[in-house]
């Protein structure tokens, strides 16, 4: 049953993530989301980041009932979901696809493809809001195809284009 309740908050994480980043980021929450869509000088922090942060406190809140509240346990493994969904949204949006943190500079297939999807995401400000299970429609990655436009460092080889602080994380914010 724990299991069950893990894999349903994290599977569930990835229906959240895309309407609060439809609906809310990409909506009355722009100001700070937009931090995200611009062109940054350097790496560093951005005002975006305080959207994982407000996910981190739910988990940590969520870890906090579950262990001290009897009859509500069940919000642990919840909490065990719903951490991992942000360690995996964590290494694939910011470590591998925008390459925030030089961690890892090996290109993998799956992930290659999940950065193709967020490529069209920050080419146009539109879909796919989905980070793991991203929804690309096909005539949309058509035509993101004949477009060149990178917005991130490229793949391959560590520290390169972080430690270089010359390769723009953003897309830029006019389209
Ligand atoms: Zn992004
Ligand atoms: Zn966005």
């Amino acid at each position: 049953m724990a299991v069950v309740l893990a894999v349903a908050a994290f599977v569930g994480m990835e229906a959240l993530v895309y309407v609060s980043h439809r609906f809310l980021m990409h909506g009355p929450g722009m100001p700070i989301h937009k931090s995200h869509h611009q062109r940054r000088p350097e790496p560093g922090f951005e005002a975006n980041d305080f959207y994982p942060l407000m996910g981190s406190a739910v988990a940590m809140s969520a870890f906090a009932v579950g262990l001290n509240v009897g009859g509500l346990a069940p919000l642990v493994p919840m909490a065990v979901g719903l951490t991992l969904y942000g360690a995996a949204y964590f290494f694939v949006h910011d470590v591998y696809i925008h390459r925030r943190l030089p961690w890892f500079g090996a290109e993998v297939p799956v992930l290659e493809r999940l950065k193709e999807a967020h490529r069209i995401h920050h080419l146009w400000a539109g879909e796919p809001y989905g980070m793991l299970f991203p929804v690309v429609p096909a005539a949309l990655r058509q035509r993101a195809a004949e477009v060149d436009y990178d917005p991130f460092p490229p793949s391959g080889g560590r520290r390169s284009a972080l430690a270089r602080g010359s390769a723009p994380s953003q897309v830029p914010a006019e389209r």
